[in-house]
């Protein structure tokens, strides 16, 4: 519980927060006394989308820090009031300017990463063509690449190597999966679950 330390004010009244163990709860949480309500920190969520076209990815190039210049895939942060789906379809066109309907996204990879309480779900769309990406404030350079093309030295995550040459086996063999697990320092670890039918657009 060592981030309860980065919130020491109640977000309602300002009164200072306390540590306190609710009934039944494993976890103590912090408490404002002056408003009797527990303030709760959960794992906050991100989404990537992938789209591939034949055995090519679509990678695009930051345009932004962190990790300007390097390459990944469109992800961020859900938002409120959005479906994981949508976010995905979101990220997807604040990042390239490509519009792929929010309910197309197919659910790829959940990961849970413990140490930095984050997860992230990964989402894919297989492509009818190699459309056109627009270059936006995001990114500055995209390209749709086979998996001996990909710019595997400059990716700004490269603990998810592993995670995208699963995806590209899955993309070359049309022989797609669900996973989950962690990912951590010390590698990741995730359950695959083959699916019975492709599905087509
Ligand atoms: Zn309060």
């Amino acid at each position: 519980m060592s981030d309860a330390k980065s919130m020491n004010f109640c977000c309602y009244c300002g009164s200072a927060l306390s540590l306190k163990r609710l009934q039944e709860e494993d976890v103590e949480r912090l408490w404002c006394s002056a408003c009797s309500v527990a303030h709760y920190k959960n794992p906050t969520v991100l989404v990537a989308a992938f789209l591939h076209y034949e055995d090519t990815m679509l990678w695009t190039q930051r345009g932004i820090e962190p990790f300007k210049g390097l390459w990944a895939f469109p992800a961020g942060f859900a938002e409120c009031g959005e479906s994981l789906q949508q976010a995905a379809a979101r990220e997807l066109r604040e990042e390239t300017g490509i519009d792929i309907p929010s309910k197309a996204m197919i659910p790829m990879s959940v990961s849970s990463v413990v140490p930095i309480d984050q997860i992230y779900v990964v989402f894919r769309y297989q492509c009818s063509e190699a459309m056109a990406a627009k270059l936006t404030a995001e990114t500055q350079d995209w390209g749709w690449y086979k998996r001996e093309e990909a710019p595997w030295s400059a990716m700004a995550h490269p603990e998810s190597k592993a995670l995208i040459e699963q995806v590209y086996s899955a993309v070359e063999s049309q022989r797609f999966f669900f996973r989950i697990g962690e990912m951590s320092n010390s590698g990741n670890c995730h359950q695959s679950y083959t699916l019975l039918d492709k599905i087509n657009h």
